[in-house]
C-alpha cells in the first residue's frame, strides 16, 4: 500500500508544558517529510479523534503516528480501521518521568518520534490468516467425568456441539464411585446426585455426541481445524473440531510408593481414602480383613502429600474427604472411636462447617507431623507425637487406618520423551547443540497430538499441563486446548464445575477469534502471524524447537511448516532464526533495527551515553509506565523499544545498537524458572540463553560484556526501575566510550 503519513502530537496531560512542541513537529515535517502534522490540546477527545478521521477521509491518510499517552491506554480511541498506527509514549515515558523543559527531555521525545516514524515505514497492514478449510465450531471434550461432562453441557448451552470421549465403558469418572457428599453449609451427608444428573443431561442432549469405551487415537491440525480420530470397539470415527477441552482427570497417588512407616501393605486394614470410597459405597464401614464393623478408626492426613519426597503439593480435598468419611462412621455408630492425625487441617470456606461437625460428633484430632503405623499380625496401632499436648499418643487396637493420599494428574503417566524429541532434532543437524530449556512431555496417550514438539501436553512442574499461572489460568501451552478439572490442578466438586465452564468458554473464545483470523491470548485480536521467507531457510530447526507453543511442524526435509492458528504471535521464532527470515507484517527484525538506527547518538565528548532498553511489552513496559504514573524520574539517556516478548529478541539488534554507537543495551523481561512469569512461557529464558552467548563472545574478545545486561522484573517492581537504569548508565560512563561504534 502506498503510505500517506500523518503525525498528531497531543499537548495535553502536561506534554505541552514539558516539551517544546514546534521543534518536535518539525522533525516529522522537515526530517521525515510527513505531509500532515497537527497538534491538539486533548487528542483523545471526540474532537481530536474526529480531526484524525477527517484527515483519513479527506486526505487519504493511512499511516498514523500518535504522539501522546502510552499505547496501553486509549487504544480504542486511537484504533482506526485499515490504517497503520503507532503510538509514541510521550506522557508516561517522557514527560511524567523526566524533568520538564530540559534539553535531555526534549531529545528523548524527539528520538521517540524518529523511532516511530522509522517503525511505521517498516510496517504493513496485517492480512488476517484465513485457512482454506472451513473452521469447525465443535468442541472435543476428552474425559467423561465431572469436568468433561460439565464442559460438554456448558458448550451445548452456549450453542456449540460437543464430542465427548470417555475411555471407560461408562460416563462418570471418579465421582461415580463416591456414594455420599457433604454440601456446604453442612446439613448432613447426602447421596451423590451430581453424577447421575450430569449423565442424564449429557446423554439426553442432542448437541453432545458421546463415545464411551473410546480413546483419541490422533489429534491432528490446529485450532479451528483439529482432525480427531476416535477409536471405539475397533472402529475409527473422524471429527473436525475447533478446540479441545482436556478433562482427563486424575489418579490417586500410588500408596505402594509411600514411606513404609505409614503401613500400606502391612495389613489389609490399612487403606487409602479412595479405597474407602470404593469399598464403602452405600454400605457401612467394616474391617477389610474380616468384614467386622470398624469401631476404632484412624485417618492419617497428608499421606505423602506436601512432602518433596512424594507428592510435594496439597491436593486440596483430602482433609474434607477424611472429615466426611469420619462423619459417615460416626453417623452409623456414634460410639465409634475416630481419630484424625493431621499436619494442618485445611478446610477452606464453608468446609469449616464439616470440621466443626466432626468435632461435635466426637471425632478426635491429633496434630502430628510424622505418625507411624504399627501392624503386627492382626493388631493395628498408630503412634503419634501430639504437638499440641507434647505427648506421645498410642492408638491401639485399631480396626482401620485410612491414608489420605493425594491426586496425580492423568498427564503424569508415561515416559518423559522431551530429551528424545530434542535429540532427534539435534542428531540430524550435528554441528550445533540446540540449547533450549526442556519441558516435561510424557507419552500419556491422552490426545496423541501430531505435533513436531511432542504428542502430549508439555508440563513444567508436577506434571500439570501448566501455562501462565497468574494471567492465563485456563490455558495450556497448546493453543486451542484447555485443561479442566483435576488434570488441571487438584480440586473438589464445586471448583471442578466452575473450572470446566471456564475452560469451555476459553475454547469458544479461541474458535471465534480463530475464525476471524485473530490471535488468542495474550495478543487477543492480533491479526498478524509469522511469515517465512523460505527460499533462505537453512533447515536449522531453531524455530521449530524454540516455539513455546508447538506452532511449527516440520516436513521430512526439516523445512518449517508453520501452523498459524496455533500461533500466539510471540515472535520467539523470529528471535531464534539465525537467517532472520521470519517476520510479521507489523513486527520484524528490520523494523526494530531501523528504530535503533533512528536514535540520535550524541558525540562522545558530551558524556551522555545512549542506552537501548529492549522491554517486554507484557511486564517490563507496563512497569516503566507505572514508574511514570508515579512520577518517578528516570535516566534521560534510555530509549525504550517494546518487544512482544523478550524471546523475540534477535541478537542482531545488539550488534546494530553497539555499532550505531549506542553505549549499552539493557534487556528487561519476565522472570523465568519454576516461578516463571513470562507470558510466552519460555521467551525470557530463551533470550537469556541467547544473550549468554553474546556475553561469552564479548568476553572472549576481551571486550566489555557489561555493555549488555539482562534483568527481570514484574509490573509491581516498577519502583526499582529508576535505580536500575541509573546504575546501568553509571556503569557505562565508567567503562568509557563504546569501542564498537562504526563496526
Ligand atoms: S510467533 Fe511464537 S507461537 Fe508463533 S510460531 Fe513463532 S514462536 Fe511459535
Ligand atoms: S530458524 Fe529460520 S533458517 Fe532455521 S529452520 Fe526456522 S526458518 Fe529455517
Amino acid at each position: 500500500m502506498e503510505k500517506k503519513k500523518a503525525v498528531y502530537v497531543c499537548s495535553g496531560c502536561g506534554i505541552g508544558d514539558a516539551l517544546n512542541i514546534e521543534p518536535l513537529m518539525s522533525i516529522a515535517t522537515d526530517d521525515y517529510s510527513v505531509p500532515i502534522c497537527r497538534t491538539h490540546a486533548t487528542l483523545c477527545s471526540r474532537e481530536g479523534a474526529a480531526m484524525i478521521k477527517e484527515d483519513m477521509a479527506k486526505e487519504g491518510v493511512n499511516t498514523i503516528v500518535i504522539a501522546a499517552c502510552s499505547p496501553r491506554v486509549m487504544y480504542d480511541v486511537f484504533s482506526f480501521e485499515n490504517c497503520i498506527v503507532d503510538r509514541v509514549n510521550l506522557r508516561e515515558q517522557v514527560v511524567w518521568c523526566q524533568k520538564p523543559g530540559e534539553e535531555d527531555t526534549q531529545m528523548m521525545a524527539e528520538d521517540y518520534l524518529r523511532m516511530a516514524l522509522a517503525k511505521v515505514e517498516a510496517m504493513e497492514l496485517p492480512v488476517p490468516f484465513k485457512p482454506e478449510q472451513e473452521i469447525s465450531r465443535d468442541i472435543l471434550v476428552v474425559g467423561g467425568g465431572l469436568a468433561g461432562m460439565t464442559a460438554a453441557v456448558e458448550a451445548s448451552k452456549a450453542g456449540y456441539q460437543a464430542v465427548l470421549v470417555e475411555k471407560e465403558a461408562e460416563l462418570g469418572g471418579f465421582q461415580k464411585k463416591v456414594g455420599q457428599i457433604a454440601t456446604m453449609p453442612y446439613k448432613g451427608l447426602k447421596e451423590n446426585q451430581v453424577v447421575p444428573d450430569l449423565i442424564k443431561a449429557v446423554t439426553s442432549n442432542p448437541k453432545i455426541k458421546v463415545y464411551t469405551g473410546a480413546t483419541v487415537e490422533k489429534s491432528e491440525g490446529s485450532p479451528g481445524l483439529f482432525e480427531i480420530s476416535i477409536k471405539q470397539n475397533g472402529a475409527t470415527a473422524e471429527h473436525r473440531c475447533g478446540a479441545i477441552v482436556m478433562a482427563a482427570g486424575w489418579k490417586p497417588y500410588d500408596p505402594a510408593k509411600l514411606d513404609k512407616k505409614l503401613g500400606f501393605g502391612a495389613s489389609p486394614d490399612v487403606i487409602t481414602n479412595v479405597m474407602f470410597e470404593e469399598k464403602f459405597f452405600g454400605v457401612n464401614v467394616t474391617r477389610p480383613s474380616d468384614g467386622k464393623p470398624a469401631a476404632k478408626v484412624a485417618f492419617l492426613q497428608c499421606a505423602g502429600s506436601r512432602d518433596p519426597k512424594y507428592l510435594p503439593y496439597c491436593s486440596t480435598v483430602c482433609c474434607t474427604t477424611s472429615l466426611k468419611q469420619a462423619i459417615k462412621i460416626k453417623a452409623h455408630n456414634a460410639d465409634a472411636e475416630v481419630y484424625v492425625v493431621y499436619k494442618e487441617m485445611r478446610t477452606p470456606g464453608q468446609a469449616e462447617d464439616l470440621y466443626r461437625k466432626a468435632q461435635e460428633l466426637g471425632v478426635l484430632f491429633i496434630r502430628c507431623q510424622s505418625p507411624e503405623v504399627k501392624a503386627d499380625g492382626g493388631r493395628l496401632a498408630v503412634e503419634a507425637a501430639d504437638e499440641l499436648s507434647s505427648e506421645d499418643i498410642l492408638l491401639e487396637n485399631l480396626d482401620l487406618v485410612v491414608l489420605a493420599t493425594g491426586m496425580v494428574p492423568a498427564t503424569a503417566f508415561g515416559p518423559d520423551i522431551s530429551k528424545e524429541l530434542l535429540k532427534a532434532a539435534e542428531d540430524e543437524k550435528k554441528e550445533e547443540a540446540l540449547d533450549v530449556p526442556l519441558d516435561i512431555i510424557r507419552r500419556s496417550n491422552i490426545l496423541n497430538l501430531t505435533y513436531r514438539q511432542g504428542p502430549e501436553m508439555p508440563a513444567l512442574r508436577y506434571d500439570f499441563p501448566d501455562s501462565h499461572f497468574i494471567c492465563f489460568p485456563y490455558e495450556t501451552r497448546r493453543t486451542g486446548i484447555y485443561a479442566a478439572g483435576c488434570v488441571h490442578r487438584p480440586m473438589g466438586i464445586g471448583s471442578t464445575l466452575e473450572d470446566a465452564a471456564g475452560a469451555v468458554m476459553k475454547a469458544i473464545q479461541c474458535i471465534e477469534l480463530t475464525s476471524k483470523g485473530a490471535a488468542v491470548h495474550p495478543r487477543a485480536g492480533d491479526m498478524t502471524y509469522p511469515e517465512f521467507a523460505m527460499q533462505r531457510c537453512t533447515q536449522c530447526k531453531r524455530c521449530t524447537v524454540e516455539c513455546p507453543f508447538g506452532a511449527i511442524n516440520e516436513d521430512e526435509k526439516a523445512n518449517p511448516l508453520p501452523q498459524p492458528t496455533r500461533c500466539r504471535r510471540c515472535g520467539v521464532c523470529m528471535g531464534a532464526c539465525p537467517e532472520r527470515i521470519i517476520s510479521f507484517k507489523n513486527y520484524s527484525v528490520a523494523m526494530i533495527g531501523s528504530m535503533v538506527k533512528a536514535i540520535n547518538v550524541p558525540e562522545e565528548d558530551e558524556e551522555k551515553p545512549r542506552i537501548v532498553v529492549l522491554a517486554c511489552e507484557n511486564d517490563a513496559y507496563p512497569a516503566l509506565d507505572m514508574a511514570g504514573i508515579h512520577r518517578m524520574i528516570h535516566n534521560p539517556w534510555v530509549r525504550v523499544i517494546p518487544l512482544r516478548c523478550l524471546g523475540s529478541m534477535n541478537l542482531v539488534w545488539i550488534a546494530d545498537s553497539l555499532s550505531k554507537g549506542i553505549d549499552g543495551v539493557l534487556l528487561i523481561g519476565c522472570q523465568h524458572g519454576d516461578d516463571y512469569q513470562c507470558h510466552f512461557i519460555k521467551g525470557s529464558e530463551l533470550a537469556s540463553i541467547r544473550l549468554s552467548k553474546v556475553s561469552e563472545t564479548l568476553n572472549r574478545l576481551a571486550l566489555e560484556s557489561d555493555r549488555v545486561r539482562f534483568e527481570t522484573v514484574s509490573i509491581i517492581d516498577y519502583h526499582k526501575l529508576p535505580a536500575l537504569l541509573d546504575e546501568f548508565a553509571e556503569r557505562l560512563v565508567e567503562i568509557g566510550p563504546n569501542p564498537f561504534k562504526g563496526w
